[in-house]
């Protein structure tokens, strides 16, 4: 096992893969910009190492700082928690190649499922099925043309090297699709460096449910059921629930075999979602497959029993999965509430600043992962999530009614938070009997009368 773990992230993630290793008896060095000096993650590692200004470019995402502090520190392992360098696969390649185990899959895993493009047919070719559209890049705005009349309107054309919502536009018809590609370009290019994009039908009204795949190095791969994530706002997931009111047990374990097959095509290892987008009529369809931890993954973690965090460390220092297929079992139902400092009633605005008073609720089936307290100041530099409220129930009711009170019992003082909105959300009637598709906030939003606002900034 790793003597000292290096967390190449912040905020709750830090925290979380913190407490993973305390249990696990592993060392721990924090990375830490100026802006996150006060941070609980620096005060809860053993060691902490300051790694530049408050820009992710600076910090962050500064591979050879990252890479100085592990060795200074002395280091064994990385984990890079997910978004900044989780899903780079140059970063994996230096960790390797300085040293370090970089906890998660290989580069050569990343690099294969991070051009989503590329994704699309290797996942095609394992059998899997994949929303009808482009075979790859699309040189330009003909090609995509015709493509588009081939496929049939509307499409929506995606950055191929996506992530965190950004970097698509739908097109209704040919004068949209020719009027919205070259802007669809250039935001991939700003956002990703890298202005490839595809098409791909675009579909109405689709859940967005997702399966968590664990292989290890002995040849073991397995799926821990799904989670629902239709609940989003300019494609960025709100809530999060497993199971998915959805799913029978037959489909689950039905999807779950393919979305295996599919990652063992590439001899996937560590911790992986693969994401797929269901049809009212039924049919779902391969999206990507995101190879990190997702900030989701605690609604399969109080269903299954199971430590993601920990199993992704274990797994990496060589030892073999906690549970065969067979063993996976799950039990009740958990729900996410994302909570950010953004103003709903304003289009969610960002609401950074001065936490100056900090309750968090408590009870059973109740968890909180936050890195916020009282006297902490929300930096304006990074994602806006401050904390992830988490319900387990022994059936979807109960998880609910339980979120619920653990909602009306959180106190945030000082800043905005989206809590209002998610008592709102999880009142509502169609909510309560499931019935959701990606389009459910923005029908919520009108509704009540709020506007949806713009999608977040690239960070
Ligand atoms: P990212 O990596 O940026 O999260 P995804 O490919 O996972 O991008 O897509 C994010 C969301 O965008 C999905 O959950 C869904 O709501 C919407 N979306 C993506 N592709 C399609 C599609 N072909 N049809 C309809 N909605 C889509």
């Amino acid at each position: 096992m790793f003597r000292k773990v290096l967390i190449a992230n912040r905020g709750e993630i830090a925290l979380r893969v913190i407490r993973a290793c305390r249990e696990l008896k592993i060392s721990t060095v924090a990375v830490f910009s100026t802006a996150d000096r006060d941070s609980l993650h620096v005060r809860l590692a053993d060691e902490s190492v300051c790694i530049g200004q408050p820009a992710p470019v600076q910090s962050y995402n500064y591979i050879a700082r990252i890479i100085s502090a592990a060795e200074v520190a002395g280091a064994d392992a990385i984990h890079p928690g997910y978004g900044f360098l989780s899903e780079n696969a140059h970063f994996a390649e230096v960790c390797a190649s300085c040293g370090f185990t970089f906890i998660g899959p290989t580069a050569d895993m990343i690099r294969a499922m991070g051009d989503k493009a590329t994704a699309r047919r290797t996942m095609g070719g394992a059998g899997l099925p994949v929303v009808p559209g482009s075979e790859g890049v699309i040189a330009d705005v003909d090609e995509a043309a015709s493509l588009a009349r081939g496929i049939g309107f509307p499409v929506i054309v995606k950055a191929a090297a996506g992530g965190g919502g950004r970097g698509m536009r739908v097109a209704w018809d040919e004068k949209q699709l020719r009027a919205g590609f070259g802007i669809a370009r250039a935001e991939a290019g700003a956002a990703f460096s890298n202005d490839a994009v595809y098409l791909e039908k675009y579909i109405a009204s689709p859940r967005h449910i997702e399966f968590q795949l664990f292989g290890d190095s002995h040849g073991n791969l397995v799926h821990l059921g799904e989670r629902e994530c239709s609940v989003q706002r300019s494609h960025q997931k709100l809530i999060e629930e497993a199971p998915s009111p959805l799913l029978s047990a037959e489909q689950r374990g039905r999807i779950g075999a393919l979305a295996v097959r599919g990652a063992a095509a590439i001899g996937y290892l560590n911790a992986g979602t693969m994401e797929f987008l269901f049809d009212q009529d039924g049919s779902f369809y391969f999206m990507e497959m995101n190879t990190r931890i997702q900030v989701e993954h605690p609604v399969t973690e109080e269903v299954t029993g199971l430590d993601l965090v920990k199993e992704q460390i274990q797994v990496a220092a060589g030892e073999r999965l906690s549970l065969s297929q067979d063993e996976v079992e799950w039990r009740g139902h958990a729900i996410e509430c994302r909570i950010n400092a953004e103003d709903h009633e304003h289009g969610f605005r960002p609401s950074p600043g001065a936490v100056t008073y900090f309750y968090k609720p408590g009870g059973p089936g109740i968890r909180m992962d936050s890195h916020v307290y009282a006297g902490y100041t929300v930096p304006p530099h990074y994602d806006s999530m401050i904390g992830k409220l988490i319900a387990r129930g022994t059936d979807r009711p109960e998880a609910l009614r339980r979120m619920e009170i653990a909602l009306e019992e959180t106190i945030v003082e000082g800043i905005r938070t989206t809590i209002p909105f998610h008592l709102l959300a999880l009142r509502d009637p169609a909510f309560r009997r499931g019935e959701l598709d990606t389009h459910f906030v923005e029908r919520l939003l009108k509704t009540e009368g709020r506007p949806v606002g713009a999608a977040a900034p690239a960070s």
